[in-house]
């Protein structure tokens, strides 16, 4: 293990406090960053706008070093999952959804998760740790390698970042703040803020803290009308029940506009457990009059649960209702299934397999 400073773990503001440190003027970076992340640049010798002797000082302290690609796998609908290398045989997976108009990347933030969804993958696996910023933000670096930094006639780069790979981000707040903040900035990737979307289980204290804090678009995974159900489903619900995690995000709303004043609401179809006609009409009275769209997901099957996807004609039963209430309804396709990686099956590989009844409380 290399004892130079890594720059992909460096936020915005630790990277400008490094290079006073060196006795150099701020600038220099925003000179890193584009070098780094708007052209891919992981050699201190071809930045060519930096001095000599800075170059040289660069050499000998420091590193630009991503997680390293383990395997990459392509799905016949055009979809990639890499597994990338986090060190100690743990891998950290990532998903590039490419689309007519858009090249979406999903993001993993942590090894694992903590909140052990009944019907999540990831959850079923267990916890291992958080993931680093170099390791997060090093994920976008990487697929960036694959459709390039910038857009030009042979390449489209990544237009849109979701944090709904492996791990609860909100769990994860340092470096999934500092991944947004580079994600957003002119001097790196410049994505619009309604392009960047953290997509959280419902971790009602954060989600006020970062209101006005930062500005991208939030998700939030209910996939239940009740908090009996929800209980079951989603256990960080045993702690922040629906009515906290709603009222967090309003106060998320009133401050952020990215996502035009709306959350988007996800909803996991599970055939017989939470999509039924009673309870598409409390979803329509628990929703009423937050300012939302909701996102149906049919289940994604893995080893792990025993869930089945309800019939296509359940579904859009569930849809209607919806819509006919006056909600903006969207029914997530599947992409990527062939490869294992749709929403929830990600899987990874976690070391040390814990159990959910193991899983450390503070941690949730
Ligand atoms: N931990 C965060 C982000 C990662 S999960 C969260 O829960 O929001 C991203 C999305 O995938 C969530 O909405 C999650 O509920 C959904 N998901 C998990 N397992 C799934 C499965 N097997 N099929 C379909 N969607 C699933
Ligand atoms: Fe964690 Fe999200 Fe999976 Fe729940 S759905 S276990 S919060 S990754």
């Amino acid at each position: 293990m290399s004892d130079k400073i890594n720059l992909l773990d460096l936020s915005i503001a630790e990277l400008k406090d490094f290079m006073v440190s060196l006795g150099e003027k701020p600038f220099r970076a925003q000179q890193l960053l584009r070098w780094i992340y708007q052209f891919g640049i992981s050699d201190f010798d071809s930045m060519t706008n930096i001095k000599k002797d800075l170059r040289e000082r660069l050499n000998e302290l420091c590193e630009i070093r991503a997680p390293e690609v383990v395997s990459e796998q392509h799905s016949a609908d055009g979809t990639v999952k890499w597994a990338l290398d986090a060190g100690d045989g743990q891998l950290v997976e990532t998903v590039l959804i490419p689309e007519e108009d858009r090249n979406t990347l999903c993001i993993s933030t942590q090894v694992g998760c903590p909140v052990g969804c009944a019907f999540c993958r990831t959850g079923f696996s267990g916890f291992s740790r958080n993931l680093r910023l170099s390791e997060i933000i090093g994920q976008v670096w990487r697929a960036s390698c694959s459709v390039g930094f910038s857009k030009n006639e042979e390449h489209k780069p990544i237009s849109n970042v979701v944090m709904m790979g492996m791990g609860e981000p909100l769990l994860n707040l340092k470096p999934v703040l500092a991944t947004c903040e580079i994600l957003l900035s002119d001097y790196a990737f410049a994505l619009s803020k309604r392009r960047v979307t953290i997509s959280t289980s419902g971790i009602a204290p954060v989600i006020s803290r970062i209101a006005g804090k930062i500005d991208v678009a939030l998700a939030l995974s209910l996939h239940a009308p009740d908090d009996e159900l929800r209980d079951e489903l989603v256990p960080i619900n045993r702690k922040y029940k629906i009515s906290e995690v709603l009222a967090a995000v309003r106060e998320y709303l009133a401050k952020s506009n990215a996502n035009c004043g709306k959350v988007t609401i996800e909803y996991v179809l599970l055939d017989g457990v939470n999509d039924s006609i009673e309870q598409a009409h409390a979803l329509c009275r628990l929703l009423a009059d937050l300012p939302c769209k909701i996102n149906l997901i049919p289940f994604n099957p893995h080893d792990g649960a025993s869930y089945r996807r309800p019939s296509g004609n359940r579904i859009e039963k569930f849809f209607r209702i919806l819509s006919d209430a006056g909600f903006t309804v969207v029914r997530r396709t599947t992409r990527g299934d062939d490869i294992a990686a749709a929403c929830g099956q990600l899987a990874g590989q976690v070391k040390n397999r814990l159990s959910r009844q193991n899983v450390p409380s503070k941690q949730i």
